[in-house]
């Protein structure tokens, strides 16, 4: 196939396995995140596929033609790959003006390629800035200058390591927006590495979570964020509200109701986790849930407006005679003052049950 295909990837650095069976394909015009926290081995399969690392086990194609192979020791030249590579030190050179950074890897800067830098400076708004020096621009628009300096040689795939995470976060939204419509626009296919949920969320066809090496779930944003395999995806995306039952009868009963736990056996331990935009809250009086919902009384202890939500912390009885501190999302700015009381309830479609082991 087109774009990039990792089998079986295998690799350890002295006694550490640090990748342990990880595959993953992107295809022309798609783009896949790996997802993960420091230190699960992101980098280091990225660093695979643009030969910089020596690979072990496990074979990578490119554009459908194998570029490595473990076990036949085989491996084709970075340069020989048809990859472009930002990574997150990636510097422009200080020498070379913005026009010839972008045009320095291509093989034949014919006229053709001479209108693409030009077209593209312009979308990307540093027309003006062509012949201007790195150091004079923002970090943003060395960032995109960056990025059109790895697109230049028009590779198959690009490999982009945490490529916005040295921007301030108005910069980065601002970035990564026109940077997406860019690599959609060529129809490279495209590895990112973040390890900030939005980020994949917002720019990802497919994410890959992983862990420790491995992956522990690969899907669409929607699949990984509303589907999760296991409560380190769902903590992933975020703070969870835990709540711990033992199941009767398919069903566990919390301290914030009784929820459904098909497929699990009698007696087993479950963990049921609630994102806070899946907890309900109603200052006394107002909003009132519908008929029939178990609501529970809590007391608000903090409440933080976001701009378009607030995040607000309740505190709730938690069944054991103790007290629980529930993260909550609310829409809008219309808070109920701090020490005021409650009703809370949970909405029962967003619970995700994991065994309690897990
Ligand atoms: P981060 O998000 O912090 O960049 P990551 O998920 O990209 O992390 P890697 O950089 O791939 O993780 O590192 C995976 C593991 O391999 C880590 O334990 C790291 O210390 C180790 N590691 C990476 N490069 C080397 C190396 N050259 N020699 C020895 N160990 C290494």
């Amino acid at each position: 196939m087109s774009g990039i295909e990792m089998k079986r990837i295998r690799h350890a650095f002295g006694n550490d396995m640090v990748l342990d069976d990880v595959s993953l394909v992107s295809g022309p015009g798609k783009l896949t995140c790996l997802l993960g926290p420091s230190g699960c081995g992101k980098t280091t399969l990225l660093r695979l596929a643009a030969g910089l690392e020596n690979l072990q086990q496990g074979q990578i194609a490119i554009q459908g033609i194998t570029v490595a192979d473990g076990a036949s020791g085989f491996s084709v030249a970075p340069e020989k790959r048809d990859v472009g590579l930002m990574f997150q030190d990636y510097a422009l050179f200080p020498h070379l003006n913005v026009f010839e950074n972008i045009a320095f890897g291509i093989e034949k800067l014919n006229a053709e390629r001479r209108q693409w830098i030009k077209d593209s400076l312009e979308q990307m708004g540093l027309s003006h800035h062509a012949y201007s020096y790195p150091h004079t621009l923002s970090g943003g628009q060395q960032q995109r200058v960056a990025l059109l300096r790895a697109l230049a040689p028009e590779p198959g795939v690009l490999l982009l390591d945490e490529p916005f995470s040295g921007l301030d976060v108005t910069r980065r939204a601002q970035v990564r927006e026109e940077a997406l419509t860019f690599l959609k626009q060529s129809g490279v296919a495209v590895v990112m590495v973040t390890h900030d949920p939005e980020e994949a969320m917002f720019m990802a066809d497919h994410i890959v979570i992983m862990n420790e090496g491995r992956v522990v779930q690969a899907g669409t944003p929607v699949q990984t964020y509303f589907h999760p395999v296991n409560g380190f995806v769902t903590e992933l995306f975020g703070p969870v509200n835990r709540c711990r039952g033992v199941v009767a009868d398919e069903q566990v009963k919390t301290q914030l109701g009784t929820f459904k736990a098909s497929g699990f056996k009698n007696g087993s331990e479950v963990v049921v986790m609630l994102r806070p935009e899946a907890i309900f809250i109603s200052p006394d009086g107002e909003n009132a849930p519908a008929k029939g919902v178990h609501c529970v009384p809590g007391r608000v202890s903090s409440t933080h407006p976001l701009g378009s939500s607030s995040h607000l912390h309740i505190i709730v009885d938690d069944g054991n005679g103790g007290e629980q501190t529930l993260h909550v999302r609310t829409p809008g700015i219309s808070l109920p003052a701090v020490g005021s009381s409650v009703k809370v309830w949970a909405d029962k479609d967003g619970a995700f049950i994991f065994a309690a082991n897990e």
